[in-house]
Order: C-alpha cells, then sequence, then structure tokens
C-alpha cells in the first residue's frame, strides 16, 4: 500500500481538486491512504481568526472568509446542490461558530488546535465527496481516532504504540474496499480533544500512517518538481536532486528546508520506506526519491532562513557563561517555544538566532533579562550551504555581512546582513 499526501497548495481551488481526483485515477489501482492538509491559505486565516478571538478582537471578517473560499470552491465542484457535502461543510463552520460565540475561557493552544484543525476536517470531506462523484470510491477517515498525542496543544507528541495499535486494528481492513482519505496534521489526546502536530505537520501524518501500515512509499505531491538545491523564491538557477539519502534529508530539513517537514524522515527511514517528492502538475517527471544510497548531494544545497534574530546573552556579573546557566537558558526557550536555528558560545556571552515571533520574543526577553543582560538584533538572514566550498559561500556573501559563521565538513551556517538598510535595535 501507498500514502499520498497533498498539501494546502495542491488544493487550493476546484481545479486542485480536480487534480488530485485526477492523479488518484491514475494510481487507483493500489491501496491507498491520502493525507490532506486545509485548502490553500486556511491554517493561516483560521490562525488570525484565532489570535483575534482570544484577543477580544472582531473574528467577524476571517469567518466570513474562510466560509466564502470554500463555499466558492463547493459551488465549482459540484452542480447538484442537495449533495450532502454542502452540509457536511456548512456544520464544521457551526463548530467554529459555537467556539467564538462564549467568551474564551481556555488558554490559547487548546483554542487554536479545536479551530485551525476545522480546516484539514473541511478539507478532507471535500475531497472524499469529489472522488465519490466521479466514481472513485473513497472512504472518510478521522485521523482522530487513529493518531494519538499527549496535551501538549499546538506540538502534540504522538503515542506511538497507541497510533500503531489504532491504526493496524481497523486501516487495513478499510483499504480492501476503500481509497482512505484523512486529514494531516491533527490527532486527539485521550480525552479526545482535538491536537495538531505543528504547523506544515501533515507530512509527518502520511509517515505515521506509513510506518504503522507498513507502506511500500510515501508520496508528498508538490507544487515544485521535487527537492531542489534551493527554493526557488530566494535563487534563480536551482537544480533538481534525483536521489537523496535519509540522513541529507534529514539536515536539510533540519536547518529549515520547507519542502519536507522535519519529523518526517526517521520514521521512514527506521522501517526503510521510501519518500517521494513529486509535482503534481508533471506527472512524467518522478520528481526526488529519499531513500538509502550512499550518493551524497550531487551540487550544494542552500537553505535560506529569513527574518531572524540574535539574541545574545551575557550574565550580569561577567562570569564565565557555565552548564548550569546552559540548563537555564534552553529551558527559558523551550517555555517560550523558540526554537533555536543556529547558537553559539564564547567564554562570555551565549548567542543564538531564532525566528522573529514578537510575542514569544518579547516575552523570553522579559524573563531571561531577570538574570543575565539581553542584546539582539533584528532583519536578519541564516543561510545554511550544505556541501559548501568556497565559491558557493561567496556567492551567497555578495553585499552581504556576516555576523555569525559555523562550519564542519559538510556544513557551513552563517548568520548575515544586508549591507545596507538594516536596523540595530538596542
Ligand atoms: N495545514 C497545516 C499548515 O498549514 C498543516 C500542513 O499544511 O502541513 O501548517
Ligand atoms: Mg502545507
Amino acid at each position: 500500500m501507498q500514502v499520498y499526501k497533498f498539501g494546502g497548495a495542491s488544493v487550493k481551488d476546484a481545479d486542485g481538486v480536480r487534480n488530485v481526483a485526477r492523479i488518484v485515477e491514475h494510481y487507483k489501482d493500489q491501496q491507498l491512504v491520502i493525507v490532506v492538509s486545509a485548502m490553500g491559505k486556511t491554517t493561516n486565516l483560521l490562525e488570525e481568526l484565532t489570535k483575534a478571538y482570544y484577543n477580544g478582537a472582531t473574528v467577524q471578517d476571517y469567518f466570513d472568509k474562510a466560509k466564502q473560499f470554500h463555499n466558492q470552491i463547493l459551488e465549482e465542484l459540484f452542480e447538484d446542490k442537495s449533495n450532502p457535502i454542502f452540509n457536511d461543510v456548512a456544520n464544521f463552520f457551526v463548530e467554529i461558530d459555537w467556539i467564538i460565540e462564549e467568551e474564551p475561557q481556555d488558554t490559547f493552544d487548546y483554542l487554536y488546535d479545536q479551530i485551525v484543525s476545522i480546516g484539514e476536517l473541511i478539507s478532507s470531506r471535500i475531497i472524499e465527496a469529489y472522488l465519490k462523484k466521479v466514481h472513485i470510491d473513497s472512504l472518510w477517515v478521522d485521523a482522530r481516532n487513529y493518531i494519538h498525542t499527549d496535551n501538549n496543544f499546538r506540538e502534540g507528541n504522538v503515542d506511538w504504540n497507541k497510533t500503531e495499535r489504532s491504526i493496524r486494528s481497523s486501516i487495513p481492513t478499510l483499504l480492501e474496499k476503500n481509497i482512505l482519505v484523512t486529514q494531516g496534521f491533527i490527532g486527539s489526546t485521550s480525552e479526545n480533544f482535538t491536537t495538531t502536530l505543528g504547523r506544515e505537520g501533515s507530512d509527518y501524518s502520511a509517515a505515521i500512517f506509513a510506518s504503522c501500515l507498513d507502506a511500500e512509499i510515501v508520496t508528498i505531491w508538490k507544487d515544485v518538481p521535487g527537492v531542489l538545491n534551493a527554493d526557488p523564491k530566494w535563487f534563480d538557477a536551482t537544480e533538481l536532486i534525483p536521489e537523496l539519502s535519509y540522513l541529507d534529508a534529514i539536515e536539510l530539513t533540519y536547518y529549515g528546508a520547507t519542502v519536507i517537514h522535519p519529523k518526517t524522515i526517521k520514521p521512514l527511514q527506521n522501517k526503510g520506506i521510501a519518500l517521494a517528492v513529486r509535482s503534481f502538475v508533471d506527472l512524467n517527471n518522478n520528481g526526488t526519491i529519499i531513500r538509502t544510497t550512499n550518493n551524497t548531494l550531487p551540487v550544494s544545497s542552500f537553505i535560506f532562513k529569513v527574518n531572524q534574530v540574535l539574541i545574545s546573552i551575557l550574565p550580569k556579573d561577567f562570569s564565565f557563561i557555565v552548564e548550569d546557566n546552559f540548563s537555564h537558558i534552553f529551558n527559558v526557550f523551550a517555555k517560550h517555544r523558540l526554537k533555536i536555528n543556529m547558537m553559539h558560545n564564547s567564554a562570555v556571552s551565549f548567542s543564538v538566532s531564532v525566528d522573529y515571533d514578537e510575542q514569544n520574543i518579547v516575552s523570553l526577553i522579559k524573563e531571561l533579562k531577570k538574570q543575565y543582560d539581553v542584546e539582539f538584533q533584528r532583519d536578519l538572514e541564516l543561510v545554511t550551504i550544505r556541501y559548501h566550498n568556497q565559491q558557493t559561500i561567496e556567492r551567497v556573501l555578495l553585499n552581504k555581512e556576516v555576523i555569525m559563521q559555523l562550519q564542519d565538513n559538510y556544513t557551513c551556517q552563517m548568520l548575515i546582513r544586508s549591507v545596507e538598510g538594516n536596523r540595530l535595535i538596542e
């Protein structure tokens, strides 16, 4: 059996849904679990809605926009207005309505998961209904009955034993008769509260299903031809990497290559399940295959992360940064949910680069300042080159100034700033 994952970009409009059906039709003679993300930018929109609701601002605009967006897709896909899908989607919006009618009583993270997960529930329903309409036997499966997590809302940790038991007990039987359509990104706690697995987590869901079902291969269908050696958003002459080892794939995603969610690869590697990354527009192109191979990357790969903040932490009494301080500092970062992208320590300071997230950074710095002096610089970029050489380093440093650089045999990381026009704060 195989697992297909379709991300938000592949189902951003009615044509996207038709294209999913075309791909499934083409490969339907195999047992298939289809994992889908929310349509287009729905997750961002529901995220904004949740923030507004939590902060007591008006949510109606976000709510209407989300409804209109999905209704438009439904109108285009289903001529028969008595198709039950219209009701199903309306009912999912009622669930959001029920939540936002009342004053927020729960934590932000909990509310976030209850609201934002609706995006995936709706998209998977629409896709199932459309597959049925074009006579592909399909069945909607609620991922929350299979993917079990702890109570860590917004970043649920998967209980693998329980998840594997649930998946194995019923999915193989269901697969004998139907193509299954389920949601990426979501799971549930032992008390049946919905959780999410972290942004872009649908790839991870696909890997969880594949691992528990001993799938042959997982295919992530994308709007790019496969894994490229750089994001075309930042680089002109990108090259497709036809084959990639699990290790290189893990390293690239770890440093921020957004083409695959970082948690996806390990479970697949453990079971020797291949991962294909292919274009959903060009079915003649095999894209990238990630599997066991001794080949290293054929070209240097570049990973860019913009909007970085350098935070430097210095002990107030000019004592050395010692282990006690480190464990405290790491705990503070974890508590404020800031992931460290790069770090460096010297005798008297510890510096890290993190994504700029105003809310979390303000609270982090406030807490750190109780014990340390803290300095920070905004508007930096982090570039990682896997299989770097002098030429590739020079290429990215054109008109840039290096703030911090770390390098080993395989990887070079540079925190850089454009030479002109950058602000320095504090
Ligand atoms: N819809 C979720 C997100 O945008 C999960 C995913 O797309 O993988 O983060
Ligand atoms: Mg996505």
